[in-house]
């Protein structure tokens, strides 16, 4: 039996990275999936790769910072598939910044796509899910939600603020008796198109690699579908009892 078989799923930033490998997974394993992201070519491929291998997706364009663009992916999905069990706010940007040496502009520029993004799918999800009778929630957030890292400030703050308004949500919903649970994910360096952007910036991307692949008690990094197989987990009834609940994936960088 598909583990999230007859489920609808909305999947942010789906177009790549950590958001392809749960789009993919999720419809392989019975899901019906709105893959959303601004890149909108990457995005469409995704889900004609998915609906080519005899599953059910579709692609909206998406920028998560936006709230009417949230009502028109919850209209469309609700439109394509009749109802909303899952959403995976996925979507976000990194990029370096002290806190000292980052704008205000840039500053506002990452959470606006970071938090509020993740802020506004959880506000537009409840309704619809309220209506399915229940649904669950999973916010991307990351290792730098609960380690420092003085190079990352605005990151920090927008992935810590992930982790506490997952709970939050889950609590508001909790009380509600709804059915709905909201969960974050916390991965560690994963080889996605972000990450590797990173390395080839850096003055010696070889270098840069061996790093980051030293900061992982385990040796590497991890690949997109290390994420995803959590993500379904959470997506699925197997994890009806879980919520509020932080899924650390992370190589063991965070158990040092
Ligand atoms: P990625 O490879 O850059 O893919 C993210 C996708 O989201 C891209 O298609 C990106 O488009 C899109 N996106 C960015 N801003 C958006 C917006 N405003 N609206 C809609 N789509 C938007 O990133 P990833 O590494 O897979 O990361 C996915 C999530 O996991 C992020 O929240 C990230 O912070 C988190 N995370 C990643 C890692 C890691 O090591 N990779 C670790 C911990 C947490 P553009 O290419 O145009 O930006």
């Amino acid at each position: 039996m598909p583990r999230v078989a007859g489920k609808v799923a909305i999947v942010t930033g789906g177009a790549m990275g950590i958001g392809q490998a749960c789009a993919e997974l999720l419809a392989a394993e019975g899901a019906a999936v709105v893959v959303t992201d601004r890149e909108t070519e990457a995005g469409k491929k995704v889900a004609d790769a998915i609906t080519a291998a005899g599953h059910r997706a579709m692609f909206v364009e998406h920028d998560v910072g936006d709230e009417d663009a949230w009502k028109k992916v919850i209209a469309a999905a609700l439109k394509a598939y009749g109802k909303v069990d899952i959403l995976v706010n996925n979507a976000g940007v990194g990029w370096f910044g002290d806190v000292e040496h980052t704008s205000l502009d840039d500053w506002r520029k990452l959470l606006r796509i970071n938090l509020d993004g993740v802020f506004l799918g959880i506000k537009y999800a409840i309704p619809a899910m309220r209506t399915a009778g229940g649904g669950s929630i999973i916010n991307m957030s990351s290792i730098e939600g609960l380690v420092g890292d003085p190079r990352i400030a605005a990151y920090n703050a927008s992935k810590g603020g992930v982790r506490l308004l997952s709970k939050s949500a889950a609590l508001y919903c909790a009380r509600e008796r709804t059915g709905i649970r909201v969960n974050s994910v916390h991965p560690g360096y994963i080889v996605t198109p972000m990450v590797e952007r990173g390395i080839e910036s850096s003055d010696n991307p070889a270098e840069m690699r061996k790093t980051l692949e030293a900061l992982h008690p385990v040796g590497h990094m991890g690949k997109p579908m290390d994420i995803a197989y959590g993500v379904l987990y959470l997506a699925s009834d197997e994890s009806e009892f879980a919520t509020g609940s932080e899924l650390v994936i992370d190589g063991g960088y965070t158990a040092q």
